[in-house]
């Protein structure tokens, strides 16, 4: 049995990656059934035991709109002492509130690049959903708090169909001319290739906002989140986000595929000899009791490979 890709490097690639873990959030807020609490907490000890250093927790959205995650203020205290950052997602004000009580240090705002997409998840336009986030990303920076800002619909939009690139350049810019420190590009819906991650880049890096800030956030839907992490990777990225076992996914897009699986993500790292600090054998196990948890098997090919039992 093959346990590790034998490591090659290719040039042109970063030495280093910082893998953005979203599994606990993202991908839980996805699942049918609600975790327990304490399977949640068990499963960011964890992710954080196999290496991971930045574990999304939980969000601070309404309960009623995402019942899955209504437990963020009996799992954080849950998590005291994981030597991880954990930001959590903060929707509003009212979301800002609840994580300062709970002591967050590190937040994410949640925006979209097209109007319909804001109008379905946010009940609003794109400006004024970026007129909500002002006051969150003020009040959080005065606070010292990092602050990470989602763009979904970066390439495509259910709705809308194809996003055109300076549309979403100038979303992103706003975003960070609000402050934020970091932005996570999201394909959504899956439908991005890498002569299209190359554009958006290249449209960003033209309006001043460098790989340096930039994360990416890629599905797997159409089998091309890797081939696109790839191309980010060789224009300088070096934050990507991937979720443990490959959970969760969007609700919109027509297919159960979503998240890249944060394994797979991992097996490409090391076998191009990239530092990512997570030990892939640790993170595979963790998958696949997570996978016993839900039920389900993991959608990840690389846990299903490694976990294969003759
Ligand atoms: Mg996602």
């Amino acid at each position: 049995m093959i346990g590790l890709p034998m490591t090659v490097p290719a040039p042109g690639l970063p030495a280093r990656v910082r893998i953005h873990e979203v599994g606990a959030r993202d991908g839980l807020q996805n699942e049918q059934t609600t975790v327990p609490v304490e399977v949640k907490a068990e499963f960011v000890r964890r992710l954080a035991g196999a290496g991971l250093t930045t574990i999304e927790a939980t969000s601070f959205v309404h309960p009623r709109w995402v019942p899955q995650l209504a437990d963020a203020e009996e799992l954080l205290p849950l998590l005291t002492g994981v030597a991880a950052d954990l930001p959590v997602l903060v929707p509003n004000e009212r979301g800002l509130d609840r994580a300062v009580a709970q002591g967050v240090r590190r937040i994410a705002v949640f925006g979209s690049a097209t109007e319909t997409f804001a109008a379905r998840n946010l009940n609003r336009t794109v400006d004024e959903s970026l007129a909500m986030f002002e006051p969150v990303v003020a009040r959080a920076k005065d606070a010292g708090m990092h602050v990470r800002g989602y763009l979904s619909m970066c390439f495509g939009d259910p709705w809308e169909g194809a996003v055109p690139v300076p549309q979403v350049v100038r979303v992103a810019k706003a975003l960070v001319d609000l402050g934020c420190d970091e932005l996570s590009l999201g394909d959504t819906i899956g439908v991005a290739t890498p002569g299209h991650v190359a554009a958006l880049l290249d449209g960003l890096a033209g309006a001043g906002v460098g790989t340096d800030r930039i994360g990416v956030h890629f599905h797997d839907t159409y089998g091309q989140a890797l081939a696109n992490t790839y191309e980010a990777l060789r224009h300088g990225v070096t934050t990507v986000d991937a979720s443990a076992g490959g959970l969760g996914g969007c609700p919109y897009a027509k297919s159960a595929t979503g998240n890249l699986a944060t394994e797979d993500l991992v097996w490409m790292l090391d076998g191009l000899g990239i530092e990512t600090g997570v030990d892939l054998a640790a993170l595979t196990a963790t998958s696949v009791w997570m996978a016993e948890q839900l039920g389900r098997p993991s959608p990840s090919r690389t846990v299903r490979a490694l976990s294969h039992k003759e």
